[in-house]
């Protein structure tokens, strides 16, 4: 049996996804937003190739986001085979309004859920809003995976 803990460890993002950050950031400021997060697995490392906004129907609150999800599934099936089936569903990204983001107890059992139902595991990525700077990207964002066979929540590395 693999020793899953190992698997993925770092987490890499595209241009086009630091750019749907930052302006998803400018638009809403504090009001969390997200979308979910499109990409590939190589060398331990989940690169993401595309991230998405959350669509015409999302839900933005203070301390609430929901993607739309026809939306969303739209593009992950989209990628999908524009890439040949590389680009895959990986998981979520949502705002906080923090500088240091945190996830919320909710968030953990989401990404719990999310990752049952999924075929191995999920990422989520949360990202602070306050002062968010794509430069200071290292401090303000927080990232996890939570495999479907396993209790913990594992960090990824920003490489
Ligand atoms: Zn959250």
């Amino acid at each position: 049996m693999v020793n899953v803990k190992s698997v993925i460890t770092g987490i890499k993002f595209s241009e086009q996804a630091l750019g749907i950050f930052a302006s998803e950031i400018e638009k809403y400021g504090r009001i969390e937003t997200g979308g979910v997060l499109i990409g590939r697995i190589q060398d331990g490392v989940a690169i993401i190739e595309k991230a998405t906004n959350g669509g015409p129907n999302a839900t933005h609150k203070e301390f609430f986001f929901q993607a739309d999800p026809n939306y969303v599934d739209m593009i992950i099936d989209m990628e999908f085979a524009n890439s040949d089936g590389k680009n895959v569903y990986l998981g979520e990204w949502h705002t906080h309004p923090q500088t240091h983001p945190q996830p919320s107890p909710k968030d953990l059992r989401s990404l719990d859920e999310i990752a049952d139902t999924s075929e191995e595991f999920a990422i989520l990525l949360i990202l602070g809003a306050i002062d968010f700077n794509i430069k200071r990207l290292p401090n303000q964002y927080y990232s996890i995976i939570k495999y479907k066979e396993e209790e913990d929540f594992f960090h990824l590395i920003l490489t």
